[in-house]
C-alpha cells in the first residue's frame, strides 16, 4: 500500500480509502439497511490488515446502518486505533441549529468513539453552505475542533465550481472531498477546484473514481475497442484508478467496495500507484477512452452552469448530464438520478422537470456551447421523464418531507 501525507500534518493516509456506502447487503440492494455483517466485516478488516487506514462513512449511508455497523463491529478489537475514521454531518436534512449538535453526538455514539479523525459537512453546494452558515456552523466547527472531538474538518461537495472555491475560502478547512474521475475532470469542483484547494494547503479525498461503478461495469463497445487496441493491458478499473492517483493533489481515493476480487485488485493497484506515474502513452489511451465516451454524448453540455439560474427552477446541467448518462451507462440509473435531482433534491423541495420550462430562452442566450436547450428538452422528456419517474419523485419528496418533519 502506498501512503500520501495529509497536507498540514504528518499523517500518512493510505491512497486507497474504504468507502462504506455500498457494503454488501443481504436483501434490498446496495443502499439497504440490511448489511451482510459477516461479509462486510471480513472485507473491511481484511483491507485494513492489508494497509488501508482511511475509513469513510456518513450519517445516511445504508439508511443510517453504516455508522452503526462500523461502531458495533468493524472498529472493535483494536481496529479503531488502526484507522483514521471519517464521517459526515447530513447538512441536507439539518434545518435547526440544535440539530447540528444532536446529530454529531448521535454519530459519536453510533460509531462508539470519542472523536472523529476526519469530519465533513456532507454534500455541500452553495445554497446548503449558506444555510449552514445561518445555522452557526462556523462556531460549531470551531468548538468541535477545539474540544478535540474532531481532528480535521472538511466538506464533501456536489455543486458549482465557483461555490466550491467560495466554501474553501469560507473556513479554514483541512480537506475537501470531491467527485473526480476520467469523465468528470471538469465537473463540479473539477481539476480547477482541486488545484485551488491544494494550493490553499488542503488535502483532497477523491470520490467516485469509477463513477459509481459505471466506468467498469457494462462498458460501451466503442470504449472497449480502445482498451482492446491499447498495447498496454490494464483493466478499466486500473486505468481509472491510476488516472486519479496520477494527480499529485489527490491524497486519498475512496472506493465503495463490496466484492472480494475488486478489493484485492484495488489494493494491488494501490501498492505502486504514484503521483505523476502515468506516461504520455498511458494518458493518450485515457484520452482516447474519454473521446469514445464523449462520442456517445447526446448533448455537448460541459456542466458550466452559465445558463443558471433558470426562472422555472430547472437544473439544466443536471438534466443534460442525466441524458448523456442514459446513453453512455445504465438507463435505469440515469432515470433514478433524474428523478432525484430534478424531482426531489431541488432548491425549494418541489419538482422542476423540464416540462415546466416557460420558454424564456435566456439559457440559450447564455450557453457558451450554443446548445438549443429547449429542443434538447424534448429528448429529455421522452427518455427520462415518464409517469413512473415522476411518480418515484413524488414518493421521494413525501419520504424526505416526512423525515424532516420527524427531525423537527
Ligand atoms: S428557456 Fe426554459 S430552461 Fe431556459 S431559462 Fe427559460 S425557463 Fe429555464
Ligand atoms: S450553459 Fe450550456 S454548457 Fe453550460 S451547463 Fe448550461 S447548457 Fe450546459
Amino acid at each position: 500500500m502506498k501512503y500520501r501525507t495529509m497536507p498540514g500534518s504528518d499523517e500518512e493516509l493510505s491512497i486507497l480509502g474504504y468507502g462504506c456506502m455500498r457494503l454488501p447487503t443481504k436483501v434490498g440492494g446496495s443502499a439497504s439497511r440490511l448489511i451482510d455483517k459477516d461479509k462486510a466485516l471480513k472485507q473491511i478488516r481484511g483491507a485494513i490488515d492489508r494497509g488501508v487506514n482511511y475509513i469513510d462513512t456518513a450519517y445516511p449511508y445504508h439508511l443510517g446502518a453504516s455508522e452503526t455497523f462500523l461502531g458495533e463491529y468493524v472498529l472493535k478489537d483494536g481496529y479503531r486505533d488502526k484507522v483514521k475514521l471519517a464521517t459526515k454531518l447530513p447538512c441536507i436534512s439539518i434545518r435547526k441549529k440544535e440539530s447540528i449538535r444532536e446529530t454529531f453526538t448521535k454519530q459519536l455514539k453510533k460509531l462508539q468513539t470519542d472523536y472523529f479523525d476526519y469530519y465533513l459537512l456532507h454534500s455541500l453546494d452553495g445554497q446548503t453552505w449558506d444555510r449552514m452558515l445561518d445555522l452557526g456552523i462556523i462556531q460549531f466547527m470551531n468548538e468541535i475542533k477545539a474540544s478535540g472531538q474532531v481532528k480535521k474538518m472538511g466538506f464533501s461537495f456536489h455543486g458549482k465550481k465557483e461555490d466550491f472555491m467560495r466554501i474553501c475560502d469560507g473556513y479554514d478547512f483541512d480537506f475537501a472531498q470531491v467527485q473526480f474521475n476520467i469523465l468528470d475532470e471538469s465537473f463540479q469542483a473539477g481539476i480547477e477546484g482541486i488545484e485551488y484547494a491544494h494550493q490553499k494547503g488542503m488535502g483532497i479525498i477523491a470520490m467516485e473514481p469509477l463513477r459509481g461503478g459505471s466506468l467498469v461495469g457494462k462498458i460501451p463497445l466503442e470504449v472497449q475497442k480502445v482498451y482492446d487496441e491499447s498495447p498496454i493491458k490494464r483493466s478499466p478499473a486500473e486505468w481509472a484508478l491510476r488516472w486519479v492517483w496520477n494527480h499529485p493533489a489527490v491524497t486519498v481515493v475512496l472506493s465503495g467496495m463490496n466484492v472480494d476480487e475488486h478489493i484485492d485488485e484495488n489494493i494491488k493497484i494501490a501498492s505502486d500507484a504514484l503521483p505523476g506515474g502515468l506516461s504520455d502513452e498511458d494518458l493518450s489511451v485515457i484520452s482516447d477512452v474519454r473521446d469514445a465516451y464523449n462520442k456517445l454524448l447526446q448533448v455537448g453540455c460541459t456542466g458550466c452552469a452559465y445558463c443558471m439560474p433558470c426562472p422555472a427552477g430547472i437544473d439544466i446541467p443536471a438534466a443534460f448530464k442525466n441524458l448523456n448518462n442514459y446513453y453512455m451507462f445504465s438507463k435505469t440509473r440515469a432515470k433514478i438520478f433524474h428523478a432525484v435531482y430534478l424531482g426531489v433534491q431541488t432548491e425549494d423541495g418541489k419538482a422542476h422537470f423540464t416540462d415546466v420550462c416557460i420558454d424564456c430562452g435566456q439559457c440559450e442566450d447564455k450557453c457558451p456551447q450554443h446548445i438549443e436547450v429547449r429542443q434538447v428538452f424534448k429528448q429529455v422528456q421522452t427518455d427520462l421523464e415518464g409517469p413512473l419517474i415522476k411518480g418515484i419523485a413524488t414518493l421521494g419528496r413525501v419520504v424526505l418531507n416526512r423525515n424532516q418533519t420527524i427531525r423537527k
